[in-house]
């Protein structure tokens, strides 16, 4: 393998793996089959029937043994589990907020923030909303608007550090228009997933922070990958160098009024999530709505031993030796794929590498699902989902 351009760090797995699990061999004629009677729907296939699953980095992940430890200690009270205190205790210290409530995952902390702030007609402006994000302020009523910079949307356009950023320009001229009373919210995903996961910038939430709170609107960040995005300021942004991922994902907190949060991703666990804010009030009415649809406050949607290794997870997430390792692999497969030639985004953002599949197969003609015949030839192909 061509190895230039990283460094042995990026290479080296900054954790030993003790643990395998055996996986089943296919062969081509199989695959054909299986996908056949899956409608050519990769979703519908039995993960044993795949080498490789690409499918999502969302909870699939292996956890540490720290966590395994952790998840021994979990205790499984109703109320009051000390579990709890330790998961509140760690993201009180990481993100700040006054209060924490658990949920079972990313997209419940969505919901019940969104029904406990919106109402029909309202507006959410984000730098772009991630689909769960989007349906759960749609089933609301409201209207979920995307403000990327234009730079974002444009293949030719020149590579920029934080293509994640939010428009600045945009969401102020809404907020001095008309349109502004029926603004409740607004929100930033770090990093931005709907758009090749790319990253913002440390000026760009202190901007769209000061704006917000001019106009007296609380500003959320979906924080989903909230460590990913400190590493790349971290490396990118002046200013950062020596700041360590802990201090630079405070500061990003500290512009904000609350998150949302699923811990399937940055907080390195299977299962689990949770909504943070710094207004009692708002709290109050999420809570109330918590205990009738995910549990009591102090589990939401989840076992004790799940809160273990979140809190765990947060911690270890932010450790420059993983961020760096994280960050690295997806550049060398980015990296990889353009040396055969495969059109991707560049540069890749922290969690994924996004195909222009449109590009790399010109011959398929949009109506026929170019991105989703290459989904479909990996896994014959390439064992891949
Ligand atoms: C995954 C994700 C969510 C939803 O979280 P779930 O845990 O899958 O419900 C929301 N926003 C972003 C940016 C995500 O990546």
């Amino acid at each position: 393998m061509e190895l230039t351009g990283h460094s042995y760090k990026t290479f080296f797995e900054p954790f030993r793996i003790k643990s395998v699990e055996r996986i089943q061999h296919t062969t081509r004629a199989q695959r054909i089959q299986r996908l056949q009677e899956a409608n050519y729907n990769p979703f519908k296939l039995n993960s044993e029937e795949i080498t490789i699953d690409l499918l999502t980095d969302s909870g699939t992940g292996a956890m540490s043994s720290d966590q395994w430890a952790a998840i021994m200690k979990g205790d499984e009270s109703y109320a009051g589990s000390p579990s709890y205190r330790k998961f509140e205790r760690v993201v009180k210290d990481i993100f700040g907020f006054r209060h924490v409530i658990p949920t079972h995952q990313g997209r419940a902390a969505e919901r019940i923030l969104f029904q406990c702030s919106l109402k029909e007609g309202d507006l959410v402006p984000n730098n772009a909303h991630f689909d769960t994000t989007r349906a759960n302020v749609e089933k609301c009523g409201a209207k979920a608007v995307n403000f990327p910079i234009p730079e974002a949307l444009d293949s030719n356009a020149k590579a920029l550090l934080f293509t994640g950023n939010m428009d600045v320009s945009r969401l102020a001229e809404l907020l001095s228009s008309k349109r502004k009373e029926y603004v409740p919210i607004v929100m930033i995903t770090i990093t931005n997933n709907t758009i090749g996961g790319y990253p913002v910038s440390m000026e760009n939430i202190k901007m769209v922070s000061k704006l917000c709170h001019y106009h007296g609107i609380p500003l959320f960040l979906d924080a989903c990958r909230f460590a990913e995005n400190a590493w790349f300021i971290k490396t990118r942004e002046e200013g950062y160098a020596h700041c360590t991922p802990l201090q630079i994902a405070r500061e990003m907190f500290s512009y904000a009024d609350g998150c949302t949060m699923s811990a399937k991703k940055d907080g390195l666990v299977n299962i689990g999530g949770f909504l943070a804010m710094n207004d009692e009030d708002l709290a109050d009415k999420c809570r109330r709505e918590l205990i009738i649809s995910e549990g009591f406050v102090t589990y939401g949607g989840l076992a004790g031993r799940d809160l273990e290794a979140v809190a765990v997870g947060l911690r270890e997430v932010l450790e420059e030796d993983y961020l760096q390792y994280q960050v690295g692999f997806v550049k060398m497969l980015a990296d990889l794929l353009r040396e055969h030639r495969i059109p991707v985004l560049t540069p890749p953002g922290g969690h994924a590498v996004y195909i222009d599949a449109a590009a790399m197969l010109p011959h398929i003609p949009k109506e026929q699902f170019p991105a989703w015949a290459l989904g479909c030839a990996l896994y014959v192909e390439g064992k891949i989902r």
